[in-house]
């Protein structure tokens, strides 16, 4: 095992690989902005060092800071965390050159799984099932494209194969739209990602978004711990998630969860990882890996009982996965509530300090968060302040949970969505379960203020 770790990240993923290196008794190395002095993490870290101002590409994004940073500690691997530097092969890549474990897959991996074209192709080839469409970059000529997409039949969805944060992608229903529709999506994408491929697939009308986590060793072994469902989403960013999904039969998660093992061990992949799918009529369609660990990841360790993160760290030390498809009992239901620092409703961010901070509790309640009365929220990084977590024997004990644990929450001083959450929580149709990705959105139209 490592003796000491840095944790590239902040909030409360930073806190959360902390916790997981104090029990595994690895020393953690925390790094900061200027905007994260006063952070308890960092007060409360054994070692941290100041990285830069407080924009993002002077701090969190400051590879040669990061790099220096581990050097001056002694550090001998780096946890990425999500976002910020995680999904970039390039940082990867220069963190093994510098002598140090990345904490996740390989550059090679990241670099496949993070072009959406290449990606779909492995998984193609994997036999892990895709949504419909074009098998590689579209061409440039338009009878090409045009036949393309009748083949497929619209509304089709053009995507750039560099594309994230559900950016570079456009709806066409109809031919008449097609090739400007690809003309723009590609201008778009060359300027955004600085790579103007995209390709084609089939918009799929109803989809629920169903994921898969997996996590997989040094040594050919890989398993998946079961589903979540965030189909709870606004502007493609999720709100809510759940495990199990309501209503997908055990057998038809256990087929596609096997296809995914297997594809992990067909590229050698290692870590954590999730397969996100559009899941549509009892047929589910990969959409995209992400090869990071991820928000929602509490839900699946309070179902699994398996931390998520200490096997990331184990794994990434050489160590064997310590459990084998068999060995995976999922048990209950979660559910996670992203308690973000907006306007409920109208969702401009609201940064600011937090006058008071009270927390929920009780039996089956996880609260991963980083803030605390006096803290002040700083403007510069995403709005997500922290995660209630719940654990229930069955969905309907887990929303009674949820419903518990927000009416015990206080956050005063900033605004949080917690009032929109509240109200999720008490609708009949959420409440029946198997609602669509447009669900929250049709939801929030129908009850404008
Ligand atoms: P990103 O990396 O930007 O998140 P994804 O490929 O994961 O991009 O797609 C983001 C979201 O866009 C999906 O969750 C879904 O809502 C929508 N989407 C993507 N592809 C399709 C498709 N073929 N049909 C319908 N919706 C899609």
């Amino acid at each position: 095992m490592f003796k000491k770790i840095l944790i590239a990240n902040r909030g409360e993923i930073a806190l959360r690989i902390q916790r997981a290196c104090r029990e595994l008794g690895v020393k953690a190395v925390m790094v900061y902005s200027e905007a994260d002095r006063e952070a308890k993490y960092v007060k409360l870290a054994e070692e941290a060092v100041c990285i830069g101002p407080p924009p993002s590409a002077q701090s969190y994004l400051n590879m040669p800071a990061i790099i220096s940073a581990a050097e001056v500690t002694d550090a001998e691997a780096i946890h990425p965390g999500y976002g910020f530097l995680s999904e970039n092969a390039d940082f990867a890549e220069r963190v093994e050159k510098s002598g140090f474990q990345f904490i996740g897959p390989t550059p090679e991996s990241i670099r496949l799984m993070g072009d959406k074209v290449s990606a779909k192709q492995a998984m193609i080839k994997a036999g892990v099932p895709c949504v419909p469409g074009s098998e590689g970059e579209l061409p440039d000529d338009p009878v090409l494209i045009r036949r393309l997409a009748k083949s497929v039949g619209y509304p089709v969805i053009i995507k750039a194969a560099g594309g994230g944060g559900g950016r570079g992608m456009r709806v066409v229903h109809t031919e008449a739209a097609l090739i400007n529709a690809v003309q723009m999506t590609k201008a778009e994408a060359g300027a955004a990602f600085s790579n103007p491929a995209v390709y084609l697939e089939k918009y799929l009308q109803n989809p629920r978004h169903i994921e898969i986590q997996i996590l997989a060793d040094k040594h050919k072994n890989a398993v998946y711990l079961g589903e979540r469902d965030c189909s709870m989403q606004r502007r493609h960013q999720k709100v809510m998630e759940e495990a199990p999904a309501t209503g997908i039969p055990r057998k038809v998660i256990e087929k596609v969860g096997e296809r995914c093992v297997a594809a992990c061990k067909r590229i050698g992949y290692r870590g954590a990882g999730t397969f996100e799918f559009l899941y549509e009529d009892g047929e589910f369609y990969f959409i995209e890996m992400n090869t990071r660990v991820q928000v929602e990841h509490p839900v699946t360790e309070m179902i699994s009982g398996i931390d998520i993160v200490k096997t990331q760290i184990m794994v990434a030390a050489g160590e064997k996965l310590p459990f084998a498809q068999r060995d995976i009992t999922l048990r209950g239901h979660a559910i996670e509530c992203r308690i973000n620092a907006e306007d409920p409703y109208k969702f401009l961010p609201s940064p600011g300090r937090i006058t008071t901070w009270h927390a929920p509790g009780g039996p089956g309640v996880r609260v991963d968060s980083h803030v605390y009365t006096n803290y002040f929220v700083p403007p510069n990084y995403d709005s997500m302040i922290g995660k209630i977590i719940v654990h229930g024997d069955t969905r309907e004990q887990a929303m009674a949970r949820m419903r518990t644990a927000l009416l015990e929450t206080v956050v005063e001083g900033i605004n949080t969505n917690i009032a929109l959450h509240r109200e999720l929580l008490v609708d009949a149709k959420f409440m029946d379960g198997g609602t669509n990705i447009h669900y929250l959105e049709e939801w929030l139209s129908d009850h404008k203020r």
